[in-house]
């Protein structure tokens, strides 16, 4: 078993694989109003050739996959793709990344293939508001999905809260609470620049122009907290990404902060994406993509696919650049597996 290494001496050990590019939410930081036009079926790589790619992948090192989307619990059958994966002598660890709708309904059957945990993406504990960021979501239901999900042992549960100004940052400490009174893995992240979230403009508030305005740093976020709370401290939990964790002293949960603009952490990115439609997404902020549907349809075997993996790995740059300038990309997050 040989690691990849990019050129700038990282590791490549993480895949986030794209299902679909469908969602049953319309965050309106990911998606505008009427949806992203899906893609054709036949143009969306088969279950089959997911664990093509992802066998080729763990045998040039990749340990951890996640699976993503769009929405992932929306692809038929998911649960079949799971048990493919985890068939894959090698795969450490395998994880979903889930708007939580209808976590509650499959979180036992995800088990049971082998999910081993979670990330659940919720960012406003009101019923009105969650509605409002999502178009339509129900905030219950996402509660519910955690719940059960920590009930069958999906664990650690993490519950990705992306911070907006304006928007919900007045909810930063209400969600930090979540990881003192109910054991909550709370991740605070930073709003990146990317696809319909470089629009998102100030509408509700006339002195707010443009996603800069809109944008929270962790470090203010940390600060909300630690002023009520008191200094946090750091924890054992084993983040394996690119999050920091901390806790409340005494507390059981964690509390995370993903600070994609503020502190790049980009010298120790370890990932590749793989998009629904096949395609290897070398970094979020560069339009590089390195097809594999291609070469998997006329029935390219694991060395040829590995060849294509690494010329991937080779096109990742050393870093993003973003606090020194905007970077132009249209990815959509909701199509290359955020
Ligand atoms: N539908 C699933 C979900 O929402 O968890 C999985 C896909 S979603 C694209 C993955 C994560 O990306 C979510 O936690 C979402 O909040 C986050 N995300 C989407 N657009 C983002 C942006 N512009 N900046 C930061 N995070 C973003
Ligand atoms: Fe759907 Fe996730 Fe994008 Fe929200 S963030 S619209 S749930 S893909």
């Amino acid at each position: 078993m040989n690691d990849v290494n990019d050129a700038f001496g990282r590791v490549i050990n993480y895949l986030r694989v794209s299902v679909t590019d469908r969602c049953n939410l319309r965050c309106v930081y990911c998606m505008p109003p009427e949806g992203i036009g899906p893609i054709a079926h036949d143009q969306v790589l088969r279950f089959e050739e997911i664990a093509r790619v992802v066998d080729a992948a763990v045998g040039l090192g990749v340990r951890r996959v996640r699976l993503t989307g769009g929405e992932p619990l929306v692809r038929r059958g998911i649960a079949h793709l799971v048990a493919l994966l985890r068939r894959l002598r090698g795969l450490e660890e395998l994880s979903l990344t889930t708007n939580g709708i209808l976590l509650a309904d499959m979180a036992a059957e995800l088990k049971h293939a082998g999910v081993d945990r979670v990330n659940v993406s919720l960012d406003s504990l009101d019923s009105e508001r969650y509605a409002a960021i999502t178009r339509g979501g129900s905030l219950p239901r996402v509660l519910s999905g955690i719940e059960t999900a920590r009930q069958v042992g999906l664990n650690p549960v993490k519950v990705n809260m992306v911070v907006m100004r304006g928007v919900n940052d007045d909810e930063t400490l209400a969600m930090a609470r979540q990881s003192v009174e109910q054991g909550w893995h709370v991740r605070f992240i930073e709003m990146m620049p990317l696809g319909i979230a470089q629009h998102l403009c100030g509408e509700s508030e006339g002195s707010l122009d443009g996603f800069e305005a809109r944008v929270v740093s962790n470090s203010a976020v940390r600060s909300g907290i630690e002023s009520f709370y008191g200094a946090l401290e750091p924890t054992e939990l084993a983040s394996g990404g690119p999050a920091e964790t901390w806790r409340v002293p005494g507390s059981g949960g964690s509390i995370g902060f993903i600070s994609a603009v503020s502190h790049g952490f980009c010298s120790s990115c370890n990932r590749l994406r793989l998009t629904s439609e096949g395609g290897l997404v070398p970094c979020l902020f560069s339009d590089a993509v390195v097809d594999l549907r291609e070469p998997l349809r006329r029935g390219a075997d694991l060395a040829e696919l590995q060849t294509l993996i690494r010329s991937a790995v080779a096109l990742k740059g050393s870093g993003h650049h973003l606090a020194e300038h905007r970077v132009e990309t249209d990815h959509e997050m909701s199509r290359i597996g955020g």
